[in-house]
C-alpha cells in the first residue's frame, strides 16, 4: 500500500512540480511537503526552549504525571498548521507527518534531562477508519521521530476497541464517557521503561489522557511523556 502510494507520487512529481501545502508555492526540495521559506515561517511553539513550564505541560497538571510534553506548532483556525493538519489526515501529503515529526525530533533532542525513550506509540485510529483512510496519520509523525531518534514506533502497544460514535449529540458528560474506555493497552505488565505517546493535535487532551489511563491501568511504573504535532490555541 505504502509503496504504490510512493510511485504514484514519484509519478505526479515528475507531471507537476510539487505545490507547497501552506502557500502553494513550488516546493524545490524532493519529498518535501512544505516549501523552504512557509517551513521557517511556522507557528513553532519552542517549547523545548521554555525554562518553565509551558502550557501543555500546565493542561496536564493534576491530570497525570508526564516526564516531559512537547508540541512543534500551534494551531489557529485558518493559520498555516490549518492546511498541514488537513493534508496529514485527509489529503494525498501525508509524508508531511514524516517531515514534521524530523524537525520534531531535533527539537526534544535538546530538551535537557529527559530519559531516553524506549518506544514511540501514535495514538490509535479505529482499525475501520484505519481501513477507510488507510493509513494513521499519527503514525506517519512517530515515523519521522523514531527515523532521526532511532526509537521503534509501536504500533500494536495500545489498541482502540470500539469506534467512536458521533460525539456532537452527546452532552459533555456522556462524550467523555464515550472517550475514556475506547482504548486498550497490550504492553506487557513488567515493562518499567519510558514511551512517548504520538499524536498530530491536542485540544482538550482528553483522548491522550484515555490512553494514559488504559496503560496505566496495566503498567503502573512506566514512564510516559506526550509529543504532538500541533497544540490548539
Ligand atoms: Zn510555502
Amino acid at each position: 500500500m505504502q509503496h504504490i502510494y510512493s510511485v504514484i507520487q514519484s509519478f505526479i512529481s515528475l507531471v507537476y512540480p510539487m505545490q507547497c501545502i501552506v502557500c502553494s508555492g513550488e516546493v524545490f526540495i524532493d519529498n518535501s511537503a512544505i516549501c523552504p521559506i512557509c517551513l521557517d515561517e511556522l507557528p513553532y511553539t519552542y517549547f523545548e526552549q521554555s525554562n518553565t513550564d509551558h502550557p501543555m505541560d500546565r493542561m496536564f497538571y493534576g491530570r497525570l504525571p508526564t516526564q516531559f510534553t512537547f508540541a512543534l506548532l500551534f494551531f489557529e483556525q485558518n493559520g498555516p498548521t490549518q492546511p498541514i493538519l488537513h493534508a496529514l489526515k485527509y489529503g494525498a501529503r501525508r509524508n508531511v507527518g514524516k517531515q514534521l515529526g524530523e524537525r520534531i525530533a531535533h527539537r526534544i533532542a535538546h530538551l535537557h534531562s529527559i530519559d531516553p525513550i524506549d518506544a514511540l506509540i501514535p495514538v490509535p485510529i479505529h482499525p475501520k477508519k484505519a481501513f477507510t483512510r488507510g493509513y494513521n496519520q499519527s503514525e506517519f509523525i512517530a515515523k519521522g521521530v523514531g527515523a532521526v531518534l532511532h526509537i521503534p514506533v509501536q504500533t500494536k502497544w495500545v489498541v482502540k476497541c470500539r469506534a467512536t460514535e458521533s460525539q456532537t449529540r452527546k452532552n459533555r458528560f456522556l462524550r467523555w464517557d464515550n472517550v475514556a474506555d475506547q482504548f486498550e493497552s497490550r504492553i506487557n505488565g513488567t515493562f518499567a521503561g519510558h514511551i512517548a505517546i504520538v499524536d498530530d493535535v491536542l485540544t482538550t487532551g482528553a483522548t491522550i489522557e484515555a490512553v494514559v489511563k488504559s496503560i496505566r491501568s496495566k503498567n503502573e511504573h512506566i514512564r510516559i511523556s506526550i509529543v504532538t504535532l500541533a497544540i490548539t490555541t
